[in-house]
């Protein structure tokens, strides 16, 4: 308990599997509050990341000014109307202005967007938005492609069905910078 009284993540977890019928004291049950409880701090640990920690200082001088591509990160992120996974991949791609960043800290970065609870729109715009805040590009463009359990798993008939995001700024803006990066997504790097 904290000084206000709030319950705990734990305690409120033995509460709901109260409330949807279950026993918390039976044997498979008895840790599974706390359990729950530090999975969902992993699955939201975004929200106490910042981007000047993630980058720290790993930003490097470059006159090169080609597209440069990093396709195919892991995202697991969770829809913020039913807290249920949605997950696939993403695809960032940026044209230097001088400066370019590691790719860990790409992968990072949207690692950072992901782990909180989200609209797929929003994170895919989030994740651009701080490519340019670091590196000032000529431009950015982000893709994202995600599977979400809220419609796959409730029955919805859409069990298959993907969902396209992407946000382009700068450059990207324009077709032919689009359609190249495009063409990169498809063919690899
Ligand atoms: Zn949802």
């Amino acid at each position: 308990m904290t000084e206000k009284n709030t319950p705990s993540l734990e305690e409120l977890y033995r509460s709901i599997l109260e409330n949807i019928g279950e026993d918390p004291e039976r044997e498979g049950l008895l840790k599974t509050p706390s359990r729950v409880a530090s999975s969902m701090k992993f699955l939201t640990r975004g929200y106490h990341q910042n981007l000047t920690k993630i980058l720290n200082g790993a930003i490097f001088e470059e006159s090169d000014s080609n597209m440069i591509l990093l396709r195919d990160i892991e995202f697991y992120s969770m829809c913020e109307h039913h807290m249920l996974p949605f997950f696939g991949k993403c695809h960032v791609a940026y044209i230097p202005n001088g400066k370019i960043v590691g790719v860990s800290k790409i992968a990072r970065i949207v690692d950072m967007f992901a782990r909180r609870l989200q609209v797929q729109e929003r994170m895919t715009g989030e994740i651009a938005g701080a490519i340019e805040e670091a590196l000032n590009p000529k431009g950015v463009g982000v893709v994202a492609e995600g599977t979400h359990l809220c419609m796959v798993m409730r029955g919805v008939e859409k069990q298959h069905s993907k969902m396209t995001t992407s946000a382009m700024r700068g450059e990207f803006l324009k077709a032919p910078t689009r359609m190249e990066m495009m063409s990169l997504i498809r063919n690899g790097g």
